[in-house]
């Protein structure tokens, strides 16, 4: 039988901290088999959409957006923490367990009227994806979809983001 994306996952109880349910995504990437699998089926989830840049959010949605804008012949633009890129850079605060935290993204990674696809390897809360929305707009941005590998429907991270299109391969 076919192994699906999800049986590549390993997951890590009490990771980071106690409680936390952990899905480790290393351990897809570890399998050139669930590699290809992955990066097939997120490329196929995506299949027939506008896309004029792909963004990969810091730091495990470096792991597949890269690959994606490859292959699909776009530019990879990266999101990345605060302080982190060199030149003029838009921010997005969001908000964590305890606290807060800041993304960037260079100033002149998108021109107006771009059709941007957010990836990351995982939506939990919808927080941080949110906010790389939020800096693509503030750019004149149009967010063409989001793409996640994994998604924890448990944390309804999907109704964050509201009214945009969300792929999500594997759901836990
Ligand atoms: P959110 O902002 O949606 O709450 O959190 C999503 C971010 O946290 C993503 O960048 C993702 O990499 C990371 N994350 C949260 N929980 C997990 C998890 O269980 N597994 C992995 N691989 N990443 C996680």
């Amino acid at each position: 039988m076919k192994k699906t994306v999800e049986s590549y996952f390993k997951t890590i109880a009490d990771f980071p901290t106690e409680g936390i349910l952990f899905r480790d995504v290393t351990s897809v990437l570890g399998d050139a088999d669930g590699f290809k699998l992955a990066i097939d089926e997120m490329l196929g989830a995506i299949d027939g959409e506008a896309i004029d840049v792909i963004i990969g959010i810091e730091a495990r949605g470096f792991m597949f957006a890269p690959v994606l804008a490859y292959t699909l012949g776009k530019p990879f633009v990266p999101v990345r923490k605060a302080g982190k890129l060199p030149r003029e850079t838009v921010s997005a605060t969001y908000a964590l367990e305890y606290g807060e935290a800041s993304i960037e993204m260079h100033a002149d990674a998108i021109s107006p009227g771009d059709r941007v696809l957010i990836v990351d390897d995982l939506i939990a809360t919808g927080g941080t994806a949110k906010a790389a929305a939020n800096m693509v707009e503030e750019l004149g941005g149009k967010v063409a979809s989001f793409l996640f590998l994994a998604e924890l429907t448990y944390l309804d991270g999907r109704e964050v983001l509201g009214d945009y299109k969300v792929h999500s391969i594997v759901e836990f």
